[in-house]
């Protein structure tokens, strides 16, 4: 069911408007205080905090804050925070949002949030015995991990279960202990580690062994997010191209994905640009959620694609993603940070498996735009004019200059660092010497000679006749 209070997320031309025109429309959505609107316009976060958050600090790092439109999951409107330095994420995964929702549908579900901790013991004298022994003296182990954090047991999570495996190794036979933990709203990962911690000395009595590691397992399997589009292929319509090639072309991609891990890497990739912007942009633990991504990509020992896109006999486009998402909207920086607090209330989510199940969402979303366009104009169309920008700015454009450098090689079709400097190069050359001529006319106190036609601009090789 929608729910009643969320906002819509249709901003219709928000692209078009000012930074401070956008900041509007956003607080006409989500009411923002002027300490936040400062925050996401001066100061997101203060050298004081960072300073408290990691160590050596010298200062902080900016990166663009955006927020996607469009986004219609299991019936419900959500504006999508994304913090992400490349060029197209954002406009892409709104503009495909756009298209699902007028042509189609997002679904997402999720598992409990269910993390793994493990416990490595070693030097065991009799292994078979010692595993014996953990899984018959499993409740007290759970009453042990459960005494650790009493805030997580009240709010209906703790340990849950217990396994154990035993390991071939070449340093000999090891015993590892799961230890599975309902996480609730949190990432879970200093939970997990401080109950493995406090069970260390009870395993050694138990088993004979020695305790190593006590950590948490990235490889979150038992807190998956799933998520699933159906759209039909109108979705795909334009001048030069028929939607039902374009959803063909797309399936055909995801068949390419799935023979070749080479491709399996960039399609992976793909749905990371998403899924990674909205992990940033809520404090949360990207490198978690990439270690677990990847790792889950190649569960059968082989590399695979985490989406899989299909044709319904109807002739619909069906694409299916799965994939550990150890996500918290408590814990670690997410209520630390200004802007990722910010973040999960533009957000509106009441829960971390509610973040977990957009976050897939959002990443199948964006592996779409991906695919869509490589199965139609190709990739560098789209990207041109932002990466245009981008490529103009390493060259040294700055203000105005970024817009003229960006749009000639847009025009030219040309976009290379040694073509922007000569562009502006050649920008600079004649701002001078209109500087020039107003100088001239200013100490002559002559009245003003016409402006001289602006000369076109000229590319490299084509100078000379
Ligand atoms: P945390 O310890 O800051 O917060 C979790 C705690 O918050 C819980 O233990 C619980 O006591 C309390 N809590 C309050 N309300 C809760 C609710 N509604 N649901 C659940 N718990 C609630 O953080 P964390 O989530 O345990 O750990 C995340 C941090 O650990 C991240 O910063 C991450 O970068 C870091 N980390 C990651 C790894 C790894 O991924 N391998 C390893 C070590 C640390």
């Amino acid at each position: 069911m929608p729910e009643p209070n969320a906002p819509s997320s249709r901003l219709p031309g928000f692209y078009k408007l000012s930074v401070e025109e956008r900041l509007d429309a956003l607080a006409a959505l989500v009411p923002l205080s002027a300490e936040e609107r400062y925050q996401l316009r001066k100061e997101a976060l203060a050298v004081g905090l960072a300073d408290q958050m990691v160590e050596n600090v010298v200062g902080v790092f900016g990166l663009p804050f955006a927020v996607a439109a469009n986004f219609r999951i299991n019936d419900r409107d959500y504006l999508i925070p994304m913090t992400v330095e490349e060029s197209s994420v954002v406009a892409a995964a709104g503009h495909v949002a756009k298209l699902v929702r007028e042509h189609g549908r997002i679904t997402a579900s999720s598992t409990e949030p269910v993390m793994i901790g493990q416990t490595q013991i070693v030097d065991l004298p009799d292994p078979e015995t010692a595993r014996r022994r953990v899984l018959e003296m499993r409740d007290r182990i759970l009453a042990i991990a459960n005494e650790q954090d009493p805030v997580l047991r009240d709010l209906g999570g703790g340990a849950r279960d217990v396994e154990a495996r035993l390991l071939d190794t070449r340093r000999g036979p090891m015993l590892v202990v799961h230890l599975l933990v309902d996480v609730r709203d949190a990432m879970g990962a200093n939970a997990v580690n401080t109950m493995c911690e406090a069970l260390a000395l009870y395993l050694e009595g138990l088993t004979g062994g020695k305790v190593l590691l006590r950590i948490v397992s990235n490889l979150a399997d038992r807190r998956l997010a799933r998520a699933r589009i159906e759209v039909a292929p109108e979705a795909f319509d334009e001048r030069d191209w028929k939607g039902s090639v374009v959803a063909e072309g797309v399936v055909k991609a995801c068949a390419f994905a799935e023979a070749d891990p080479w491709r399996a890497a960039t399609h992976n990739k793909g749905i990371m640009n998403g899924i990674d912007a909205l992990v940033v942009a809520t404090g949360n633990d990207w490198r978690a959620i990439e270690a677990g991504a990847h790792a889950y990509a190649a569960r059968d020992g082989r590399y695979k694609p985490l989406s899989r896109w299909d044709l319904t006999p109807e002739g619909r486009l069906v694409g299916e993603i799965e994939l550990p998402m150890a996500l918290g909207t408590v814990g670690g920086a997410t209520k630390v940070h200004p802007v990722a607090r910010l973040a999960l209330r533009i957000l509106g989510v009441a829960s971390a498996r509610e973040l977990a199940e957009v976050a897939a969402a959002v990443g199948l979303v964006q592996n779409l735009a991906a695919l869509r366009s490589l199965a139609a104009e190709g990739i560098q169309r789209g990207h041109m004019t932002l990466h245009a920008r981008n490529v103009a700015i390493s060259a040294g454009a700055a203000g105005d200059s970024v817009a003229l450098v960006a749009n000639q090689m847009v025009r030219e079709g040309r976009i290379r660092f040694d073509r922007a400097r000569q562009l502006l190069r050649h920008a600079l050359k004649r701002a001078g010497e209109e500087v020039q001529r107003m100088e001239t006319r200013l100490h002559d106190r002559s009245p003003e000679p016409p402006a001289p036609k602006p000369e076109p601009l000229k590319e490299p090789g084509r100078d000379k006749p």
